[in-house]
């Protein structure tokens, strides 16, 4: 068994896709693997179909190190869940799969207690930056005065679906300025991906 550290050195160093693509769904990987009360499928949003797919394309050289269950779906959605995939998927960059994938993930994992850059394992809050805008652009450009993510997205279907969340007209005179922009700083969310951020940086 592979530490998470050792586990996404593996997966990157692979030569398939797209680098940083690869960076981001080891990611996932990792932080979906650090929970030991639910299968990496149901941690990732994906079913063992999709996840097998991602892992073949991604990872060819590491499929043995990740460990999917051999059938079973994606587990119960939260209620936002199919909203957002979905939000997500109406504003694609490029129509590839690894969207179609990343939209599940990003969804599922927006509904845990952390930032959202965080709870992807991700190192810091810019490589979600990057993976919106890359993946998501469309959609990504309407963040431009760089709200929270996660309620950017839900302000952003509360809008859609005609739902008023705002408590003042605009956000200047708004006592909620602080949660909506207050900054999404913060730590690599395991010891994990704080080792693998010293790494990087070394
Ligand atoms: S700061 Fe207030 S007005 Fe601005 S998005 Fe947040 S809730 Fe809405």
């Amino acid at each position: 068994m592979h530490s998470g550290l050792d586990l996404h050195g593996l997966l990157v160093e692979g030569r398939s896709g797209d680098s940083f693509d690869r960076h981001v769904l080891a990611c996932t990987i990792v932080i979906g693997l650090t929970e030991a009360e639910r299968p990496l499928t149901e941690a990732l949003g994906l079913a063992a179909g999709p996840l097998q797919v991602l892992v073949n394309k991604l990872f060819p050289h590491a499929v043995g190190l990740v460990p999917i269950p051999s059938a079973g779906g994606a587990g119960e959605d939260a209620f936002e869940e199919p909203d957002l995939r979905q939000l997500l998927l109406d504003h694609r960059s490029r129509g590839v799969e690894e969207e179609e994938w990343l939209a599940a993930i990003v969804a599922r994992r927006s509904v845990r207690p952390n930032h959202l850059w965080q709870d992807l394992g991700l190192f810091d809050r810019s490589e979600l930056n990057r993976l919106l805008h890359n993946h998501f652009h469309a959609l990504a450009v309407q963040n431009g005065k760089d709200m929270k993510w996660k309620k950017f997205f839900y302000r952003t279907l509360c809008q859609r679906d005609g739902i008023l969340v705002c408590k003042a007209p605009n956000c200047e005179v708004c006592v909620d300025v602080q949660l909506c922009f207050g900054g999404e700083e913060g730590e690599p969310l395991t010891a994990l991906q704080a080792a693998l951020l010293q790494k990087r940086q070394s």
